[in-house]
């Protein structure tokens, strides 16, 4: 068949969980947690069903659930964004992503993006016609290179996406990180895409260095985030964009045509869940609970962990417990150990593989204990 993405297979989360599944393991390969939501929500959303708001919602995204993102933005960032024309509620983070692309990348575009790096952005760009440039972070700190990012920006160069906390490798970028790409992006006519899904679970006493909190990236940066991550939902897909307005009315071209709308009794929902800001500020906390549990939980294993200092995932080198590659290592796992993980080299287009996995470890407590009472066995 005539195929616009020969080189795709199934991505390797669905695979993965799909492996759990069948194995009947421990499932800490995908992102997701395996505990609800807060009853709240739900009943929010049923009184906006009863309440007769089943249909569409307007294109940008029901106006209350804007104005809920513009005074949280505001709030962390600093940034006063325009509800009519700067924000726009979006079917999950997957979907801001694609059409961000979508929207600004022409053929023969370069876009750069820094491996390991998660799976959805790269076929995106195949599809607009752009050619990905792919730059490498290495283990264990995964810090960008930022000389070499210079020398890797053309005439051509049309974006560059970023994705702090960093999913898979769990780092997070600095401000000073920020002002690197500010001065290499400055006068180019460079977009910056910033998916910052995991910007409220950061650990140590760091902050989240948000493209919407720096005031020159914030005029060129789409900024992507998902309820999905914050409030335990991701079965929801619903997230947000926020950008300037030349560069939303782009997405939105776009966007009416790709999803229109999003879920309206939901987007309702989330704007009165929002009001309560501890929601999502009590975020890293809660889950930097759940990474020292995991790690605690592992720490007599042969399982070497790297740092996490963001997001929900932790990666672990496993050389010193087998000479299998990591896809290899991982159907061992899921198959004979019962826990399923993510290997690393599926967010590298030339498979590098650097013997490492990632734990998701959005968990229960009794999930992570059983999983790490069998990680103890290998
Ligand atoms: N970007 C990153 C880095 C992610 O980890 C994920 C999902 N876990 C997404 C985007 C997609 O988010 P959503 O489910 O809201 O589409
Ligand atoms: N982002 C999630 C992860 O990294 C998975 C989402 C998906 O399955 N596409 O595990």
């Amino acid at each position: 068949v005539a195929s616009r993405l020969p080189g795709v297979g199934t991505t390797i989360f669905t695979v993965m969980s799909r492996l759990a599944h069948e194995c009947g393991a421990i499932n800490l390969s995908q992102g997701f947690p395996d505990f609800n939501a807060e009853d709240l929500l739900f009943e929010r959303v049923a009184h906006w069903m009863r309440a007769g708001h089943n249909q569409y919602a307007p294109m940008a995204g029901c106006l209350p659930l804007r104005e809920a993102v513009a005074a949280k933005v505001e709030a962390l960032y600093g940034t006063r964004y325009d509800v009519e024309s700067e924000i726009t509620i979006t079917a999950g983070a997957t979907q801001a992503l694609f059409t961000a692309v979508t929207a600004c990348v022409r053929p023969g575009d370069e876009v750069i993006v820094f491996e390991p790096v998660y799976d959805a952005y790269v076929p995106a760009i195949e599809l607009a016609g752009g050619t990905p440039v792919r730059l490498q972070l290495a283990a264990p700190d995964y810090r960008p290179d930022w000389a070499v990012v210079a020398t890797a920006i053309t005439p051509r160069t049309r974006m560059i996406m970023i994705n702090t906390p960093h999913n898979p490798t769990a780092t997070v970028w600095t401000r000073a990180d920020l002002d690197h790409l500010a001065a290499l992006t400055r006068n180019t006519g460079i977009v910056v895409v910033a998916d910052e899904v995991y910007e409220h679970i950061v650990f140590d006493g760091a902050t989240h260095a948000s493209c919407a909190a720096h005031p020159e990236l914030a005029d060129r940066s789409f900024v992507v985030s998902s309820f999905g991550k914050t409030y335990h939902i991701t079965g929801w897909k619903v997230g947000t964009i926020v950008a300037p307005r030349e560069l939303m009315a782009e997405f939105r071209k776009v966007h009416q045509f790709n999803v229109f709308t999003v879920n309206t009794p939901v987007q309702l929902a989330l704007a009165d869940y929002m009001t309560d800001a501890s929601r999502h500020l009590g975020l890293a906390a809660f889950y930097r609970a759940k990474r020292d549990f995991f790690r605690d939980a592992l720490a007599g294993s042969r399982f070497e962990l790297l740092p996490s200092r963001g997001t929900y995932f932790q990666l672990a080198r496993y050389t010193g417990i087998s000479a299998l590659g990591d896809a290899a290592f991982c159907q061992h796992l899921t198959r004979e150990v019962g826990v399923a993980a993510i290997p690393v080299s599926a967010f590298f287009a030339d498979g590098r593989d650097d013997r490492i996995v990632r734990f998701c470890f959005a968990k229960n407590e009794a999930t992570l204990s059983a999983a790490c009472e069998r990680l103890l066995r290998v």
